[in-house]
């Protein structure tokens, strides 16, 4: 049986050069922290790895701090809320769009526990930010903004520049979750204009529990997590060295990924639009090509349930995600779906394809010889619950 992973936005498997240098990494087992030789050298691949990740973004590498992966930065940042309303107390407000990641949304919704003003922004049904809501919402009482770069479920990338600019206009700062988009697209912090960002490192062919977050010189910023003074106290903790390493060598190879995800990897992603529009019918595609990322095809298929469809895909070993995560329990459908305003019964049908570097068109010839039996079989089959995702 063929083995077609297209879950990359899910996770993508290590490069195999970001393998190896955390095989060599193993053997640095000096404490980053400590003044000895040992510690000086893991201090010094540890350092090699934040210039990789800096050179990555277009930002000065003291301007990036490492963390266990995205839910850590984006917690952080919104926590630094506190920090920002402390200099300035008029400032207690936050304005995020509907369709973060849970790792924004919950901590947004712990801001609001403890006092904190929280707009949620709509989007329109193609995912895009409604700008004349968020205008509305602006106002000199807003601390910060946060809007993801492209969302993890549809692709979407929104117009973070033109964001930034209104947001900086109103006097608040602006954080924007690039996990999603570095490495499909090319990412400038500063021509977009962040004060802030959340990287992961398992999107580009890194390891887990690790990230970094990008925190333009002189931001406020409140730590997660206090003790030790790693990170010129920003975040606490010993080291992730070899984690750290993986993630340096990932950003390097990240720099050049998003040509080859535009010229090789875009062609296959949209044969995939184009053969399940021909060949099934009742389908909706909810990624709009034109302002999605390369590799991210959604696509809802009335009368059949997500969860049914990725099982049956499995058992062909072809690997997706559903645009809701049924096994959370929670019985509500995908919340990003939700806020583009789509139809119950299509945000429970709908799978989200994530292709990678290692995709090729044979995976698309694989995947059509067997989906569009599974949706007829399965329409006969009702609809459950689903739950929100949280990848
Ligand atoms: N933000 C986005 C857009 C994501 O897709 C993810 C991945 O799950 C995260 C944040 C969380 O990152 P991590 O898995 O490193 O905690």
């Amino acid at each position: 049986m063929k083995f077609v992973y297209l879950d990359n936005s899910a996770t993508t498997e290590l490069a195999p050069s970001v393998r190896k240098s955390m095989i060599n990494a193993m053997d640095v087992y000096g404490n980053p922290s400590s003044l000895h030789s040992s510690g000086v050298r893991a201090k010094k691949i540890i350092e090699n790895a934040r210039s990789s990740v800096s050179k990555l973004i277009n930002c000065n590498p003291s301007e990036i701090f490492f963390t266990s992966g995205g839910t850590e930065g984006n917690n952080s940042i919104i926590n630094s809320i506190y920090q920002i309303a402390k200099e300035n107390s008029e400032k207690r407000e936050l304005i995020v769009s509907s369709i973060e990641h849970p790792s924004i949304l919950s901590a947004a919704k712990n801001a609001e526990k403890n006092g904190v003003k929280v707009s949620y922004i709509a989007v329109d049904s193609e995912c895009r930010l409604d700008i004349n809501a968020f205008k509305k919402a602006l106002n000199v009482n807003t601390a910060l903004v946060s809007v993801m770069l492209a969302n993890n479920e549809i692709g979407t990338i929104q117009d973070i520049k033109m964001i930034s600019e209104l947001a900086h206009e109103a006097g608040a700062l602006m954080h924007s979750d690039i996990v999603q988009a570095v490495g499909k697209i090319e990412v400038n912090v500063d021509a977009l204009g962040l004060d802030y960002a959340t990287l992961s490192a398992h999107k580009i062919y890194g390891p887990k529990g690790v990230g970094a977050i990008f925190f333009k010189k002189g931001s406020p910023f409140q730590p997660l997590l206090v003790g030790g003074h790693q990170e010129s106290s920003k975040r606490a903790g010993t080291y992730n060295t070899i984690g750290i390493v993986g993630f340096g060598e990932a950003a390097k190879l990240a720099i050049n990924t998003p040509q080859i995800f535009a010229k090789d990897i875009m062609p296959i992603r949209d044969e995939l639009a184009k053969k399940i529009t021909d060949q099934i019918q009742n389908i909706k595609i909810n990624s709009v090509p034109d302002f999605s990322l390369p590799n991210v095809l959604n696509v809802s298929f009335a009368g059949a349930e997500g969860e049914s469809i990725l099982l049956a895909l499995d058992y062909h070993g072809i690997q997706v995600s559903t645009g809701s995560a049924c096994a959370s329990g929670s019985g509500k459908p995908s919340h990003v779906l939700m806020a583009m305003k789509a139809d119950p019964e299509i945000a429970h049908g709908s799978i989200r394809f994530s292709f990678g570097l290692e995709n090729t068109s044979d995976d698309v010839d694989y995947l059509m010889k067997c989906l569009p039996d599974i949706i007829e079989n399965l329409r006969q089959i009702s609809t459950v619950g689903y739950g929100g995702r949280d990848e």
